[in-house]
């Protein structure tokens, strides 16, 4: 098990920082998932439009509250990012046949994973954000062997 910790300072550098990340995901070969923590506002959202335009996603990314999962294709790969905060039970997950989309060279990205507890997979990266002064301090936990993906971030 290996941990990471940067302080980042200001949404341009949480995008920049998502950014290495998702360049890192994007050379992996096979499913990722990647379990994203922090309160309302930590800066979730931020970090997933890094790591998406890493895979080319220049647009903005909208906050699926509602929607429960937002997918993004490029080419073979696909990243869906859920925000499961509204989700009511977790079997509600199972009614949308997301067992599926762990597979494949699939990354999922997953805000308020603890909603889902019980049908979701563990993931293989754990990234934990908190408010520190101005800016954020990132934990990134991940065991072999995901934690390379993390080395040069
Ligand atoms: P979440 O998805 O966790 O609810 P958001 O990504 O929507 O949070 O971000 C909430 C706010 O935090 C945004 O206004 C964003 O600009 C700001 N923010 C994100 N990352 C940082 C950071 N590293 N330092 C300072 N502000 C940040
Ligand atoms: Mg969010």
């Amino acid at each position: 098990m290996e941990t990471l910790v940067r302080l980042i300072e200001g949404e341009a550098a949480m995008v920049a920082f998502g950014e290495c990340l998702g360049r890192a995901f994007a050379a992996h070969q096979g499913p990722l998932t990647v379990n994203l923590l922090g309160n309302l506002g930590a800066g979730k959202t931020t970090l997933t439009r890094g790591i998406l335009r890493a895979f080319g996603h220049q647009g903005a990314v909208k906050s699926p509250t509602y929607t429960l999962v937002e997918v993004y294709e490029f080419g073979a790969r696909r990243v869906y990012h859920f925000d499961l905060y509204r989700l009511g039970d977790p079997e509600e997950l199972e009614y949308m046949g997301i067992r599926d989309y762990f597979g494949d060279q699939n990354l999922c990205l997953i805000e308020w994973p603890a909603r889902g507890e019980g049908v979701l997979p563990a993931p293989d990266v754990l990234i934990n954000i908190h408010p520190e002064g101005e800016g954020r301090r990132l934990e990134l936990i991940a065991a072999a062997p995901a934690n390379t993906l993390l080395a040069g971030c």
